[in-house]
């Protein structure tokens, strides 16, 4: 047991929101058992001081596939006019051996870190190399074994991917370090009615997540249709199995409807990864889940389709949507036809319409929110992005007096709305701090250098490039 104390801490609020308070804390099996916020410090001997750094979750990145990374800068336009998915990572994914995994997965955990990430929800195949890059990196991750039956990479080992997904949830020594496991059926498309039944029956079985792409390309609603005469979404509602008493995690969500939205049952969260929308599809339509009252979150997907694994960085793209179709509307067209003052004036009441309307999406709690409080109720292992009693004790420290978050005087802001990540101290997973304090990103490197892992990952990233494109 340790006894923390600093003099910021970001807690939550009973009406969902942040404030800033000094706290103890008290972590224990890599929990946080207590927290005793304080105005005068209590006369209780702590292991740690922390004094004046800020302290909060760390950030949760609910969709990633850590082992692309690898395909980063690769010449993904030759491709990006079709299905990038099927034309060209599964192209690539039937070449990757499971140490290749291991080597690219190392990389961009140990990017992950830099950002301030904690946990990631990670989607793949050979993910038991994937739990391995992050048990020897420090991150926390929750593992999701790639299931494919009608096509795919995986398509002829998805038993040993249920097997697989069963003996990591199980796994005491990778829980104690904050690696978790989901059930991670591949798409809508790429799964079969049967394997989904099983995959959700496994979900409730174990009581961990199910974690699904749905509605991400035109060829999976063709498919759907095909199928099943509806789009991909009704049909999963269709099903019935969305009503089970698990917990969802469903990623990108672009091909949906506001009367299927409607329908969403409680337990299902959908994820935006809004840098890789941008490149292999368009930004799915959040204001339509918002709308129907869906809990949702954002992700980062893949360095081959973002470029970064900052999940941070995401929050921007939240910023700007209230007014980001101005540009594009007849208020606009109206002032390219007639610049004048009125037309300027009407766009300028147009866009403080649009402001009010959306006035959460500026609120820097909602927006933190979507990278602590919401996905860190994905999983039912644990609380994970609060800093309370019971929940996991991911944390991330920072310097409040770094010229990123100068002059500090709105912390909350300075995070949502800033470039904090270089004030970034250090990060906890379950417990243990990773790195060293002060030098964190580079300490972090010096270590992956003296195990050798970028010389690996590198050699590993020619032989298969070789292999898979020739
Ligand atoms: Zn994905």
């Amino acid at each position: 047991m340790i006894r923390l104390r600093c003099r910021r801490v970001v807690l939550p609020t009973p009406e969902g929101r942040h404030r800033i308070q000094a706290a103890d804390l008290t972590l224990q099996d890599g929990r946080i058992t207590e927290v005793v916020p304080w105005t005068t410090p209590p006369d209780v001997p702590v292991d740690e001081d922390l004094g004046e750094l800020l302290l909060t979750p760390a950030f949760l990145d609910p969709h990633t596939h850590l082992a692309l990374s690898a395909v980063r800068g690769l010449d993904v336009a030759r491709y990006a006019g079709g299905n990038m998915v099927e034309d060209l990572f599964f192209h690539l994914e039937r070449a990757l051996l499971p140490e290749d995994v291991l080597a690219f997965s190392r990389m961009a955990a140990l990017e992950c870190l830099m950002q301030g990430t904690a946990v990631v929800w990670d989607h793949y195949y050979h993910a038991d190399q994937v739990a391995r890059a992050c048990l020897e990196t420090g991150l926390g991750a929750v593992v999701s074994p790639a299931l494919q039956d009608l096509h795919g990479p995986g398509s002829d080992a998805f038993e040993e991917a249920l097997a697989l997904t069963a003996s990591l949830a199980l796994d005491k020594d990778l829980r104690a370090e904050g690696i978790l496991a989901a059930v991670g059926p591949h798409a809508t498309d790429s799964v079969s009615d049967a394997l989904l039944e099983r995959a959700v029956a496994l979900s409730g079985k174990l009581d961990i997540p199910l974690h699904m792409h749905l509605a991400q390309s035109p060829e999976e609603v063709d498919r759907a249709f095909a199928r099943h005469g509806v789009a991909p979404l009704h049909h999963l509602l269709d099903t019935g199995l969305l009503s089970e008493d698990v917990s969802f995690n469903l990623v990108h969500a672009i091909y949906v409807t506001p009367a299927e939205l409607r329908r969403i049952p409680p337990g299902v969260t959908l994820t935006l990864c809004p840098s890789s929308q941008q490149q292999f599809a368009f930004p799915a339509p959040v204001h339509l889940w918002e709308d129907a009252g869906v809990p949702w979150t954002v992700a980062t997907d893949c360095g081959a389709s973002n470029d970064g694994m900052g999940v941070h960085r995401e929050l921007r793209y939240l910023l700007g949507r209230p007014t980001r179709a101005l540009a594009h509307g007849a208020g606009f067209k109206r002032w390219c036809e007639a610049p004048s003052p009125s037309t300027a004036a009407a766009l300028h009441a147009d866009r403080t319409r649009q402001k009010q309307a959306a006035a959460s999406w500026e609120d820097p709690s909602w927006l933190l929110s979507r990278l602590w409080d919401i996905p860190g109720r994905l999983h039912p292992s644990g609380t994970m992005g609060r800093i309370e009693a019971g929940a996991w004790a991911h944390l991330a420290l920072w310097d409040p007096a770094h010229p990123s978050l100068w002059p500090g005087t709105d912390l909350l802001r300075g995070l949502a709305y800033g470039d904090p990540i270089p004030a970034l101290q250090q990060v906890m997973v379950a417990g243990q701090w990773r790195g060293v304090r002060g030098r964190f990103a580079g300490s972090l490197w010096d270590h992956a250098r003296a195990e050798g892992w970028l010389h690996e990952a590198e050699d590993r990233r020619a032989a298969w490039l070789r292999r898979a494109l020739g």
